[in-house]
């Protein structure tokens, strides 16, 4: 049923796509960072009041548009608006012209995808009935733009939705649209520790409590938890990411930090996972005569984004019907997002898919080889290139698939 009426409508996002690309190449060549989107949500700001609706400002970069077309259910498209500190190495003609800053995460597919949606809702009116809020929600990739919105009183300033959606650009085929139900990207934690020892002159350790020993000793046996008290099948990541200590080759520092980051798909194992880490920690200091408890700060916390398995088999059944091969079941990511914070806050199911962004003949090419991860730039590398089209014009046409379910489930 699904398909008959959404057909059309995705019909029209394949003939406006030169409007779609346009707009995906100025998004790509003018990047900004998280929680600095000034550009980026006035650029969006036009195109969206270009479409004749009006916009708001929630959480000071965060931009939304409400689509009312009647009595129905009301959907939620959400797209991510920041890039990160990366200098961009891809030979685009499109690339970014702001120095050591790139969407290098895919998220200008995103918004470029989100406003190919709306403006096909938009022009297309007849073709359903409900509400449609579009929400380009900034700073995605240090966790904090969702929660800014919601603090901003998202929850009191836009209808609540009777379904979220979000996607995102990925490696794979392009334009292959993939989704599961339940667990689909990890938590992630980010964790930093400083511990404590004695400084001394390089040539006098006896007198040092060493922090460089220590924080060795402690990178090793934190390599255990996923090892050895990790339930074998059960995911999990503990990640050392940065450890520094000192400054010369002849002083022994008094202090060194690590910075962790911690993946799960599941609360207990996560719960599980921070303890020890905390455990491990202390007892190193302890075994090494620490003079002071080790400090833990954790930020970025980001939590498991899980699929709501009667939307998700709405949802897959448009996928299916609209776009037929390119309907896959997704693997689940250890990547991690913080989109769920969004209908958390309205206590709405939500889902979150994959839109595969390689060229597909340079895809099956490194399948065939096994050599898909190591010849083909994953997202945050500076190679990362998504073939623009059809990546983006299938994110549009996967947000109105999954909103014309929606709303056509209204009976
Ligand atoms: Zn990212
Ligand atoms: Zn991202």
């Amino acid at each position: 049923m699904e398909s008959t009426t959404s057909q059309p409508l995705l019909q029209a996002v394949e003939t406006g796509s030169a409007w779609l690309l346009e707009h995906y190449e100025h998004l790509h060549r003018h990047p900004e960072l998280s929680m600095e989107e000034h550009d980026t949500a006035e650029y969006i700001e036009d195109v969206l009041q270009g479409l004749g609706l009006e916009t708001q400002r929630i959480g000071e970069t965060g931009v939304v548009a409400i689509i009312e077309n009647g009595d129905g259910r009301v959907v939620l498209g959400r797209a991510d608006m920041d890039a990160l500190p990366v200098t961009e190495d891809t030979a685009l003609e499109y690339a970014s012209e702001t120095p050591g800053v790139m969407h290098a995460c895919g998220h200008d597919t995103h918004m470029a995808g989100l406003l190919g949606a709306v403006r096909t809702l938009t022009e297309h009116r007849s073709a359903w009935q409900g509400t449609y809020i579009a929400l380009f929600q900034p700073s995605e990739e240090d966790a904090s733009g969702a929660r800014a919105m919601i603090a901003d009183g998202l929850a009191d300033r836009i209808p609540r939705p009777d379904a979220c959606f979000a996607c995102h650009a990925m490696v794979g085929p392009a334009g292959q649209v993939s989704v599961r139900p339940g667990p689909t990207l990890s938590s992630a934690d980010s964790v930093r520790i400083t511990v404590f020892g004695r400084g001394a002159h390089g040539s006098m350790p006896h007198l040092s409590v060493d922090p460089v020993v220590l924080a060795s000793s402690i990178v090793l046996r934190l390599q255990t938890i996923v090892a050895r008290e990790t339930e074998p099948g059960t995911f999990a990541v503990v990640t050392v990411g940065a450890l520094h200590a000192g400054s010369s080759s002849n002083i022994i520092a008094d202090r060194a930090e690590l910075q962790l980051n911690v993946r799960t798909y599941d609360e207990n194992v996560r719960e599980r996972v921070l303890a020890a880490i905390e455990r491990i920690v202390r007892a190193e200091c302890e075994a090494a005569g620490s003079p002071r408890e080790p400090e833990f700060t954790y930020d970025d916390h980001y939590p498991v984004t899980d699929n709501d398995a009667d939307l998700h088999d709405l949802v897959r059944a448009s996928f299916d019907a609209a776009f037929g091969d390119d309907s896959q079941t997704a693997t689940p990511a250890t990547a991690s997002e913080d989109f769920c914070a969004i209908p958390e806050a309205f206590g709405t199911p939500y889902a979150c898919w994959f839109v595969g962004s390689t060229d597909r003949e340079r895809y099956s090419d490194a399948e065939a080889r096994g050599a898909v991860s190591t010849e083909i730039p994953g997202n945050h590398s500076p190679a990362f290139a998504p073939v623009a089209e059809p990546t983006v014009v299938r994110i549009a046409q996967s947000h109105v698939a999954a909103a014309m379910a929606v709303f056509g489930s209204a009976e």
